[in-house]
């Protein structure tokens, strides 16, 4: 099998039980997303997408998201998921289109400073476990005031919020958690209506939670060789 038709058959494979649960839900195609996470995987599997029809990647680096983004066709959207530096905010604002990973004023500040830039699109990353802040994203409690602080300092306008559901808990008790706290900030923040949820593990229950935008890597390109 040529890496073609293995790459393909799994992006087949994933649409089909992505279409399976959006039945399942009474939902409908065309209201979610799916981002194929590319990070790891040379140009190459990237370009093979491509020509599949795919038009949404997701990346973790800076520096490999920068690359890609330079060697592939300009009508790819171009979505940074890795936890945010502030001394990389520059150069992720020249090739990214959204981040789903936004966690702090300050680094909402520094992209705001950056007009000239494509970058309009921000999902504010929540951190379901309290216990590891290693892991990038705010606390269910920290949520609201930083999308007021976020509201009324700079010109972020936050889409959505991003989540990836903890290893120890159920991904269903996960995601909706995380359906519970868009509808509990729905009334003071009415545009933030998207939800980033779902990986290759458990994107079929983020389809049941009511995720918009699907991030899922190796059930379509494999295993990776190096470490998340
Ligand atoms: C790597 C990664 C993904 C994709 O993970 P897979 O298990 O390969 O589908 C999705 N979201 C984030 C934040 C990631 O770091």
């Amino acid at each position: 099998m040529t890496r073609e038709e293995e790459i393909s058959a799994k992006l087949r494979e994933v649409e089909g039980k992505i279409a399976a649960a959006t039945s399942r839900a009474g939902r409908v195609r065309n209201e979610i997303q799916l981002i194929v996470v590319t990070k790891n995987f040379p140009v190459s599997d990237a370009q093979i997408l491509y020509d599949l029809g795919i038009r949404a990647f997701g990346e973790n680096r800076d520096q490999e998201g920068s690359l890609k983004s330079e060697q592939l066709p300009s009508d790819i959207t171009w979505h940074f998921q890795g936890q945010v530096q502030s001394r990389k905010i520059k150069s992720i604002a020249s090739w990214a289109d959204y981040v789903h990973s936004l966690d702090s004023l300050d680094h909402a500040r520094k992209f705001s400073s950056y007009p000239e830039v494509k970058l309009r699109n921000f999902f504010i990353q929540v951190n379901l476990e309290p216990l590891r802040i290693d892991r990038g994203g705010v606390s269910s409690e920290a949520l609201e005031p930083l999308l007021e602080a976020i509201q009324s300092e700079t010109e972020i306008r936050p889409i959505g919020l991003m989540a990836v559901a903890p290893a120890q808990v159920e991904p269903e008790r996960a995601f909706a958690q995380m359906q519970e706290i868009r509808n509990r900030i729905l009334t003071s923040f009415p545009e933030i209506t998207a939800l980033s949820l779902g990986m290759s593990g458990d994107y079929e229950a983020a389809i049941a939670a009511g995720a918009t935008h699907l991030r899922i890597g190796s059930s379509i390109l494999g295993s990776r060789v190096l470490p998340a």
